[in-house]
């Protein structure tokens, strides 16, 4: 997950796409196979085409394909750009600068020397992220150097490791406890043996952890991760350095392989892909990465075995549910509520549930997944799967129709469920937030949302970032739209929150900042997000 998960509590997004933005750059799917994408240090890169007033322009460009920040990875080069033969050997040798120091094997080996190591020699310095050999103590000498790591810390390096917290590129939100247990008791019960796990780790280490304690539940997994420093902590065949947005494994076809042999193993049967994906990254490469895994896996199936799927979950926010259903038709959304470690907003209050906008989309017949009623769900044997508790079935509908577990209200002139804050409005001939503007410009502000300019004359925009000639910020137009809504959505609704705080106090419920720093904030988190 990413950026734009911060800073949430209760969800709401403004319904209506398909209104047209003005400017930003979309990805680009169908190249040329004759033309392969030049590489960057993360693969091949995806080609991009830039967007003008909701019009594409003519001139496509490669840019990488996991960064979203230019910071981070500053690969540009024009579609139809020719580079001499010494720049394409400076870039390459760029490249491999900028692979990790070791290889998967030194790395394999050094993890081995160092599960021999006696307890008061097991070191993991902390600035640099990395085990230490006595070899190397010298070197961190001054560093924040931690001892005695025990072979239980070392079955758990979501916990020795801090998570990546580059809002843009490579933000890590840890499952928490009672969701990571959720997620395993689930695959145990389904009667999977092995699981692909795809930007995954904490889970990843959580299968294993129970595979070692426990003979009945024996779950293989296998981790693919672009984050390079669990290849410290996993032999070749349970790690594989991994790009999820171009189906690059760093360590060529020994590591594909890897991954191949896994998903048909057994013939393929009983192996479940699980996949927890930055949620400011595109959903059309990613889906791309996944049709090629399933192919892989499909590529082991008996000829009569054809109609069979490949399970999967893939785990992101509701309000991408019309993008994942789009391109996998056969997903249906559960209702379950995925909570975060190291997101105070995410996290299941004592009393009540966060609401976090996270699920789980799956092609496993819902009826087939049992939600935990003590975490506040129900059967409905109307819709045959489990839903919030909020959750109420709609006669009209025939369906129980909330989709961020509040309960939602029926409007007979739409013939639809909506959520619970909007009402009827004659006017706009739809329902709507009470305070939404039945005419003007609806787009409003790319950039902070308000509705009374444009992001050209933003006033919450720095002056530098104004002029962003390759702005990368909407590769995808559409799923960045769902985050911009997303973020209007919050903001206005902690505004109506802090307003009413203001005249009410309430119990425990801290409101630590002024709601004009929150704005702030929030509005600086978009501006991050938004613009690289
Ligand atoms: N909730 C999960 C972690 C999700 S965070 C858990 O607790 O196991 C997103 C994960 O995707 C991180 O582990 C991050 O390193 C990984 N990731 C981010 N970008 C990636 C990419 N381009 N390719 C592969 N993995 C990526
Ligand atoms: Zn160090
Ligand atoms: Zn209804
Ligand atoms: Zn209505
Ligand atoms: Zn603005």
């Amino acid at each position: 997950m990413a950026a734009p998960r911060d800073g949430l509590g209760a969800v709401e997004t403004e319904g209506n796409g398909g209104r047209s933005e003005s400017s930003g750059a979309e990805v680009v799917l169908s190249s040329d196979p004759a033309t392969p994408a030049p590489l960057c240090p993360h693969g091949p890169t995806l080609l991009f085409v830039k967007v003008s007033q909701g019009r594409e322009g003519t001139r496509r460009f490669y840019a990488c394909s996991a960064c979203r920040d230019r910071k981070d990875c500053n690969f540009f080069q024009w579609e139809d750009e020719k580079l001499s033969g010494a720049r394409l050997a400076a870039r390459e040798a760029y490249n491999r600068r900028c692979q990790p120091p070791l290889s998967r094997m030194q790395c394999v080996e050094r993890y081995l020397k160092f599960i021999e190591l006696p307890l008061s020699q097991r070191k993991f310095c902390q600035r640099c992220q990395q085990l230490l050999l006595p070899d190397d103590w010298e070197k961190h000498g001054e560093h924040q150097v931690v001892g005695d790591v025990s072979l239980t810390q070392l079955k758990r390096p979501s916990r020795l490791l801090y998570p990546l917290e580059n809002k843009k590129t490579n933000a890590q939100y840890l499952f928490a406890d009672r969701s990571c247990q959720f997620l395993v008791d689930l695959l145990s019960t389904l009667g999977f043996r092995r699981v692909l796990c795809v930007g995954t780790p904490r889970l990843h280490e959580l299968i294993r952890l129970k595979a070692s304690g426990d003979k009945k539940s024996n779950i293989k997994s296998l981790l693919l991760d672009i984050d390079f420093r669990y290849s410290q902590f996993y032999m070749e065949d349970s790690f594989c350095h991994y790009n999820m947005f171009n189906h690059h494994f760093f360590d060529g076809k020994a590591a594909l392989e890897v991954c191949r042999t896994f998903l048909q193993e057994d013939k393929g049967e009983r192996v479940i892909m699980v996949t927890d994906p930055p949620f400011g990254g595109l959903v059309e490469p990613l889906a791309v990465t996944f049709k090629k895994l399933i192919a892989m896996w499909k590529e082991g199936q008996s000829q009569d075995n054809s109609h069979k799927e490949l399970p999967i979950f893939w785990i992101f926010p509701y309000f991408f549910e019309s993008r994942i259903c789009q391109f996998f038709p056969s997903f249906c959304m559960l209702d379950y509520q995925v909570d975060y470690d190291n997101h105070a907003l995410y996290k299941h209050g004592k009393t009540r549930r966060k609401q976090s906008p996270v699920r789980i989309f799956t092609n496993i017949p819902p009826n087939k997944i049992i939600l935990p009623i003590e975490e506040g769900y129900r059967f409905c044997p109307l819709c045959q799967r489990y839903v919030s508790l909020e959750n109420q079935h709609c006669e009209h509908c025939n369906s129980c129709t909330s989709k961020d577990g509040r309960k939602w209200n029926h409007c007979f002139f739409c013939k639809k469920c909506v959520k619970p804050s909007w009402i009827h409005c004659s006017i706009c001939n739809h329902c709507a937030l009470p305070d939404h503007s039945c005419e003007g410009p609806k787009d409003g502000c790319f950039v902070c949302g308000e509705l009374d300019h444009k992001r050209s004359t933003c006033p919450n925009i720095s002056t530098s970032k104004k002029v962003n000639k390759y702005c990368l910020h909407r590769r995808g137009r559409r799923d960045m739209k769902m985050s911009l809504k997303f973020y209007r959505a919050v903001r206005k609704k902690k505004q109506r929150k802090s307003n009413k705080m203001k005249m009410e106090t309430t119990k425990g419920q801290s409101m630590n900042h002024t709601s004009v720093t929150r704005k702030k904030e929030r509005r600086e988190t978009a501006h991050q997000y938004l613009c690289s």
